[in-house]
Order: structure tokens, then sequence, then C-alpha cells
């Protein structure tokens, strides 16, 4: 039984310029009085001034994580859970969610800028160019955590879609073979962002053909997005429909 009317807050703190916190994330962490942040990712100046109780999970385990969250919650507190971007992708909050439905405690999640979309951004792309892709995949190569096979990254190369590829910047060099196995050409544009919207982000555009030795060159290791696909060319892409006068939608009548 849960103790606390408040409901534990999994919030997305965003890629790091902690203007890009939403604004319900941000007065849940006002509101907070124990806060436990992935210290790694998190930038820690959203923590500047709270009053709250502040954990740094990067040193825990899933227990720790757990018995901190689930103690403070019996005690009556606002507890907030804040993961580097959004909480839904590569946060590991499934086994965190999953420990408290069998608590009976309650929670909700609070989205944020995932940091595909924050290194899309960074290189002013649209990843879902008219004519050239309308599919963006997020994934990884695996790592410690497995990949299912089907979804290799080879396989998911013959869609040619605009990939966002998290947590594989250490292993440029075997996501490139596996992207051209799969049958993008060598010369597909490709764009690595380290550190997407913090004062020290870095950019890297090149083709599958060049980035891996372009990031090598500057020692890139973590905490970077890989975006491969066309769309990423510069002039790529037709016209949307949206904003063609020919067709109407909801808010416009088409002239055309
Ligand atoms: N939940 C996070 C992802 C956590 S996994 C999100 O939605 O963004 C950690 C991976 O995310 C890193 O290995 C890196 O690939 C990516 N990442 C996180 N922050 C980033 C940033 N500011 N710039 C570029 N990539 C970032």
């Amino acid at each position: 039984m849960s103790s606390s009317n408040h409901r534990i807050i999994f919030a997305g703190a965003g890629p790091g310029d902690p203007e890009l916190i939403t604004l319900r994330a941000r007065a849940a962490l006002d509101a907070a009085d124990v806060v436990v942040y992935a210290g790694s990712l998190v930038n820690p100046v959203l923590l500047d001034g709270l009053d709250a109780e502040i954990h740094d999970s990067s040193g825990m385990d899933l227990e720790n994580i757990m018995d901190i969250m689930i103690s403070a919650h019996r005690q009556g507190k606002r507890v907030v859970r804040l993961h580097t971007g959004d909480p839904a992708i590569y946060g590991a909050t499934g086994e965190q969610m999953r420990r408290l439905d069998k608590e009976g405690i309650g929670y909700e999640v609070i989205p944020g800028v995932t940091s595909a979309t924050a290194a899309a951004a960074a290189v002013r792309a649209e990843l879902t160019l008219p004519g050239v892709s309308q599919t963006v995949i997020l994934t990884r190569m695996s790592g410690r955590t497995p990949v299912p096979d089907r979804e290799a990254l080879a396989s998911l190369a013959s869609h040619q879609a605009s990939l966002c590829i998290y947590l594989s910047v250490s292993m440029l060099k075997d996501v490139v073979h596996e992207l051209l196995e799969g049958g993008y050409g060598p010369d597909t544009p490709a764009v690595v962002v380290e550190k997407a919207t913090w004062p020290d982000e870095r950019i890297v555009s090149g083709t599958l053909d060049t980035i891996a030795d372009a990031v090598r060159r500057l020692d890139i290791r973590k905490t970077a997005m890989i975006l491969v696909g066309h769309a990423l060319e510069k002039g790529a892409g037709e016209a949307s429909c949206l904003y063609d006068p020919a067709f109407s939608h909801g808010y416009r009548q088409a002239t055309g």
C-alpha cells in the first residue's frame, strides 16, 4: 500500500541546455523533496537552487535507486526521478516502473526533448523530408544490452530511413560497416553531434565514408548522437504537401 498521496514522477531533463526542460518537469523539480538524477548525463545546472535532497544515481544499482525512491515516497515525500533526454528512450525506466507496480506505488512520466531531436536541431535538419524519407528509426548498436537480431543495423539500413543512433559512437566503425552492408551508399550523409545543446557541443558532418575517421580525429567517444540518411543532405527533398497551395487541411482551404 502506498502511504503517500504524491505519485513518483519520472521526468525528462532534456538533452543538456537547462532551457530545454518542459515547464511541467521544471515545476516538479522545484516542488520535489527528493531528486534522484542520472548524474553522468543530466546537466547539474538543472538542480541549482533546489531545496530537495539530491542523489546521483550514476554509481548506484537498481536496488539502491529503488530503496531511496520507495522509502522517500513512504515518508510522504515528493520524489522526482530525473532522466536525461526523454525517459522513454534508453532510460532504463521500465525496470523501475515494474518495481513500483509490484509495490503498488503510483507514478507518472513527464516527457523530455530527446537527444535525437536535439541533434537534428543542432544541424537544422528535417528528418522526415518529403521525397526522401518519411520514417525515423531510433536505435543503437548492441553493447552490454543486446539488440535483437531482427533489429540489427544492417537490416534497419535496408529501409534507407533517417537513423538516429544512440549509445554507439564508440563503435562508429562497426556502425558504418553494418550500414554499408545493409545497403546505404558510402556517400550517404552522416553527422555526429557530441553533447548537443551543451556549451561544448561539437558537430562533425561527413558521409558514411568519412565520418568514422573524422570522429576519431576529434576523439569523440561518448554522449554523441549519430544521424544518418539522405534527409541530411543540403538542399534535399521536395516541398511538403502541408504548405502546398493545392492541399487542403484542417486549418486552410486549397487555393490551387
Ligand atoms: N534518454 C536519453 C538517452 C539516454 S541513452 C535521450 O532521450 O536522449 C544515452 C545516449 O543518448 C548517449 O550515448 C548518446 O547517444 C545520447 N545522448 C544523450 N544526451 C546527448 C546529447 N546532449 N547530445 C548527443 N547525444 C546525447
